[in-house]
């Protein structure tokens, strides 16, 4: 670090004062997380100018033993810890790995059954705006108008009506389990593949907090930054018969040069998440969540679904009559930083919303536990019924922030030397 702050102070000061941010407000972004110094230091790391197309011992480049043996570790230890017959630790991101799915299972103009993105489906679910959109023929299923929960029944009817080549479970904000099994059994009678996007929760599987999809998935996706708490990146596990398919589907069909130096981070993230430390982390994100949950029906929100199993919360603002866009805003005025996000059958338009997703994952690796989750509930409560427009919302608002900034630096996710040697 000492050369970066000698050789450009001005990207030096944006890391130190985005170390800061991280440090100074409550982290609830269902989607993130502190990764390790571990971690970090493998991302910081010269296998970031390594070239390595293809595969261990496979490759178009010379001087790859160091990236292979990194390659080699993350695989082994991604198979052992799922439990999968095959891992492909190389897509780029969560929306690589869907598009290498895809790819593997799929051609262009089949059907696919997935999630509506409205109900918390994933962009690369079928949105128009994206390739799963433009190039295949996405149907979208729902959860049910009254439990809120994934309506299987309409799940299978669609499969049987449209036949899909590729169903698609897992979400961006469903904050139940998932019956991976009853997927797989309308999977076989639809003849259509089972895909399961585990980017959000793979975290809880890998500290066997929720069960696993791997048996009943033909491919499992997900992303490695997430309750994982590894580099930015996906990965992809499948078994045996289709790895072949799931590799060329990665390179060289969607990507050439792999990122090493993530790879070599994935690998460290995953022995993280194989020693028995982290099972007891992702247990108490779930509890976590749901100590939250509690304490914001205290706050008059109302949990969808009627509550969590998993790392998120999505609570209905509508009963305080305000929209989860100006919620958002109010939090992030009081240091707390979560999103607002439009709910199943929301009457507002996807941008306002009438809820927001709060997440549990980082402020649990900072060692908070279900005392502090209902600090924080009380916290969202009053930033999200204070009305900036007034003195006293204003005033409020401050307040609040100051007791968020106390509590979150009282868990510190880093010192600054861990990060910044
Ligand atoms: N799939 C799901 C269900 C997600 O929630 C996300 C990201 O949040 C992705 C895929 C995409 O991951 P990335 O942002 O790494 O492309």
């Amino acid at each position: 670090f000492a050369s970066l702050e000698r050789d450009d102070p001005e990207i030096a000061r944006v890391l130190l004062d985005e170390l800061d941010r991280q440090r100074d407000g409550l982290q609830l972004i269902a989607s993130e997380n502190f990764t390790s110094p571990a971690v970090l230091a493998a991302l910081g790391s010269t296998l970031n100018n390594k070239y390595a197309e293809g595969y261990p011992g496979r490759r178009y480049y010379r001087g790859c033993e160091q990236a292979d043996r990194a390659e080699e570790l993350a695989v082994e230890r991604a198979r052992e810890l799922f439990g999968a017959e095959h891992a492909n630790v190389q897509p780029h991101s969560g929306a690589s790995a869907n598009l290498a799915a895809y790819a593997a299972l799929a051609e262009p103009g089949d059907v696919v059954l997935a999630m509506e993105l409205s109900h918390g489906g994933h962009l690369t679910h079928g949105s128009r705006v994206n390739f799963s959109g433009k190039w295949f023929h996405p149907i979208g299923y729902r959860v049910a108008a009254d439990t809120e929960e994934i309506d299987y029944d309409e799940v299978r009817d669609l499969a049987l009506a449209h036949r899909p080549k590729l169903i698609i479970c897992g979400s961006t904000a469903y904050p139940r389990l998932i019956d991976f099994r009853r997927f797989r059994e309308i999977a076989d009678e639809a003849g259509a593949y089972l895909m399961v996007d585990a980017a959000h929760f793979i975290g809880l599987v890998a500290g066997r907090a929720i069960p696993s999809p791997v048996p009943h998935a033909d491919v499992v996706t997900c992303t490695t930054h997430k309750i994982l708490r590894g580099p930015r990146g996906g990965m992809i596990l499948c078994r045996a018969d289709l790895a072949q398919r799931v590799d060329k589907a990665v390179f060289p069909f969607s990507q050439a040069g792999p990122m090493m130096h993530a790879v070599a981070g994935k690998a460290v993230a995953l022995r993280e998440a194989a020693l028995p430390g982290f099972q007891g982390y992702a247990r108490q994100v779930v509890k976590n969540a749901q100590a939250l949950t509690a304490g914001l029906v205290a706050e008059g929100m109302r949990p969808v679904a009627g509550g969590t199993d998993t790392h998120l919360v999505l609570a209905d603002l509508r009963e305080l009559g305000v929209t989860g866009c100006d919620a958002e805003a109010r939090c992030a005025e009081a240091q707390i930083l979560l999103n607002r996000y439009a709910l199943p059958y929301d009457p507002e338009r996807a941008t306002v919303g009438s809820g927001i997703r709060i997440g549990t994952p980082g402020v649990t690796t900072q060692g908070m536990r279900e005392g502090e989750m209902r600090t924080i509930a009380e916290l969202i409560g009053a930033a999200v019924r204070a009305r900036p427009d007034s003195v006293s919302g204003a005033e409020a608002l401050h307040e609040l922030a100051a007791q968020a900034r106390g509590l979150a630096r009282g868990f510190p996710a880093y010192e600054r030397q861990e990060v910044f040697a």
